[in-house]
């Protein structure tokens, strides 16, 4: 199994991962022709996509999902809340090859076993994913405002995880958005910040991990130096796995092993 990003951040995200010859994506925030201009960096165009599974329907994450699906015949997944939310706008999955994700029941796309997790975020229905394939665990954790046992009890043992690092308290605190964008990011249905990251990486099985991408970092309320100063105090050992994403390029290939 392998993992690569076309972009992370609040202007876009998606996450390719790659499990023998099944290849899927998930989220979908940039424009159809932004999201097959990223693709083809890495070689990739739509057609080679087996799924797009979609976390909630924030722009960031969907911008570019409903067009890319209709165009390319790619097959959508979502929960129904999800669904629901975009039901009737531009980013809406109709005409599509939509399937009914359920938070909790795995599923398989071709060989990729794939869990959808139930998270706290300001979304209708949002989830995000756990992948395995063989005895290989990646997780894809972003957009979520607080850490619940369930989300620590499913992200715990993984080969490799991608983690929101979205702010720095101080910085968000500090920094230009108006009090009630503030209490939306930092409250407990907003956005994970480092010290949480780091908290949950406390409860983790870090020593199993061959990578960990600090991912979704604000361009305003953070830094990578901030988000990796916090991640590195949990986790002493082995920081030449630790990476951060990036919004224009996101991160090359990662092979699990
Ligand atoms: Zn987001
Ligand atoms: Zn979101």
């Amino acid at each position: 199994m392998r993992l690569a990003s076309l972009g992370s951040g609040s202007k876009g995200n998606g996450t390719l991962v790659r499990a023998g010859d099944t290849l899927v994506l998930v989220d979908c925030g940039f424009t159809l022709r932004e999201t097959v201009r990223r693709l083809a960096l890495f070689g990739l165009a739509p057609e080679d996509l087996a799924a797009v599974l979609i976390t909630h329907e924030h722009g960031d994450h969907v911008r570019g999902a409903g067009a890319l699906a209709r165009k390319h015949g790619v097959p959508l997944y979502s929960t129904f809340g999800t669904a629901r939310a975009v039901t009737g706008k531009p980013a809406g999955f109709q005409n599509t090859l939509w399937r009914e994700v359920r938070p909790g029941r795995t599923f398989q796309v071709q060989g990729l076993t794939v869990t959808p997790v139930t998270v706290p975020h300001d979304a209708r229905e949002p989830c995000q994913y756990r992948f395995s394939w063989g005895d290989r665990e990646l997780g894809v954790l972003t957009d979520l405002g607080s850490l619940t046992p369930h989300v620590v009890e499913c992200y715990r043992e993984c080969d490799a995880l991608v983690l929101e690092c979205n702010h720095d308290p101080e910085l968000l605190a500090n920094g230009p958005y108006p009090a009630s964008l503030k209490r939306r990011v930092g409250g407990n249905f907003g956005h994970l910040s480092n010290e949480q990251a780091a908290t949950l990486l406390g409860h983790c099985n870090v020593d199993r991990l061959q990578h960990l991408v600090l991912s979704h970092l604000s361009e305003q309320n953070n830094t990578p130096e901030h988000a990796l100063a916090q991640i590195h105090r949990a986790v002493a050992r082995g920081q030449e796995r630790i990476r951060v994403a990036g919004q224009n390029h996101g991160f090359d290939w990662l092979d699990i092993h």
